[in-house]
């Protein structure tokens, strides 16, 4: 039965992470799990989450299933903070486990329409992304998306690409925050972007996994926004496990547009989904809702969300200011940035300095604190000149 299995390779991170877990150094530092820490290095439970947590506690009525959509005040809640106030009407939107659910949903929809449809994204991207899509049989088209050497985002040859999609096919867009660089489009750039792809007939698949991590909860939306404003047809995997640190709780959503065919796109969702994981996971998606619900509470959420992202901020102007060759990291936003490294200097940064960081270069700027962007740039510029 299982002799045709092909052996898979280990997810690298999380070897990184056992690596990390056994090295005996002190001084070591972490900037390879892409989890947001706090100045002190931990990742505690939002206070607004605490919160509805203890309303939850007091007041939930029964653990019987949700319905198929998942918690239909969550949806409902969450759509203005994603499209906008007074905006979303119309959108088929269910509740999924995590960002990473609503991906595959999506993509098992574009595959049960179009068999092998195509699906363009940009590279270096998230690395689940590719086999997300593959898994549910779409056929990956890929262009260069960021220049690792002059940190910038290569819009031209991101734009020739795009002019040769087709009608139907899918293109895949970081909302904010990109992952793995933090180098995120213009809102000009958008504009350019939603109007190649709406002229095309092609649907967008926006990928919004760190919104408020960035600039700000409508900030981060903008470019989401405006391809809502030019495209008929839109995907939108929503992920809440950053922005309302709710991780292991698996909390998201697949919204989609489909103008003229609501009903056949719900029923096929809803069919999918349920075959998937029947229903979503509770917890999460109903704490979101409490503090949605209650103005006290939405309020603290959104400070909460101020201050982390203020502090990922202040690491990016910190290490800028530190060293002139990672001035573009200021500019760039969210959790991640891609150094400029070899392999051999990312192993060097690990066996000589206990930096932990994954293999491509990626950093995550939460796992460096006030103490540690000092060294941490020390060891960089010792493994550059190396
Ligand atoms: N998209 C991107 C770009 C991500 O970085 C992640 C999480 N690392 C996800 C989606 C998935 O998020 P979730 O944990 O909610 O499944």
């Amino acid at each position: 039965l299982f002799a045709g299995l092909k052996p898979q390779a280990p997810d690298p991170l999380l070897s990184l992470i056992a690596l990390y877990k056994n090295d005996p150094r002190p001084q070591k530092i972490d900037l390879g799990v892409g989890v947001y820490r706090n100045d002190a290095g931990d990742t505690p439970v939002f206070a607004a989450i605490k919160g509805a947590e203890r309303v939850l506690l007091e007041t939930q009525p029964t653990k019987a299933y949700l319905g198929p959509e998942g918690d239909l005040g969550f949806l409902e809640l969450m759509t203005p903070v994603v499209f906008g106030e007074g905006k979303g009407d119309g959108l088929i939107a269910l509740q999924t486990p995590g960002g990473t659910g609503a991906l595959r949903l999506a993509a098992e929809l574009v595959n049960a329409s179009t068999p092998g449809a195509r699906i363009w994204m940009g590279t270096p991207s998230w690395p689940i992304h590719a086999p997300i899509f593959r898994t549910a049989g779409l056929a990956v088209e890929t262009f260069g998306y960021f220049d690792v050497a002059t940190q910038r985002v290569c819009f031209d040859e991101m734009m020739a690409a795009l002019s040769a999609v087709g009608a139907d096919d899918v293109v895949l867009l970081h909302g904010a925050c990109h992952n793995p660089t933090g180098a995120d489009l213009s809102i000009q750039q958008w504009r350019e972007v939603a109007a190649l792809l709406a002229a095309r007939g092609a649907v967008p698949l926006v990928d919004l996994a760190y919104q408020g991590l960035g600039d700000g909860l409508d900030a981060d939306a903008a470019g989401l926004r405006t391809v809502m404003d030019a495209c008929d047809r839109v995907l939108v995997a929503y992920s809440c496990d950053k922005n309302f640190g709710l991780y292991r709780e698996r909390t998201g959503a697949l919204f989609v547009r489909a103008r003229g065919e609501e009903e056949i796109v719900r029923s096929n969702i809803l069919q999918l989904a349920r075959c998937a994981w029947s229903m979503p996971p509770d917890h999460g998606a109903a704490a979101v809702r409490v503090i949605l619900e209650d103005a006290a509470l939405s309020a603290q959420w959104r400070t909460e969300l101020d201050t982390m992202r203020e502090r990922i901020n202040q690491v990016r102007h910190a290490l800028a200011d530190a060293d002139p060759r990672l001035e573009p990291l200021r500019d760039q936003r969210g959790l991640f940035s891609l150094l400029p490294l070899a392999p051999s200097q990312v192993e060097a940064m690990r066996r000589d300095h206990a930096i932990y960081m994954a293999g491509s270069g990626r950093i995550n700027l939460a796992g460096l604190t006030t103490a540690t962007v000092e060294p941490f740039v020390q060891a960089l510029a010792a493994c550059l000149q190396g």
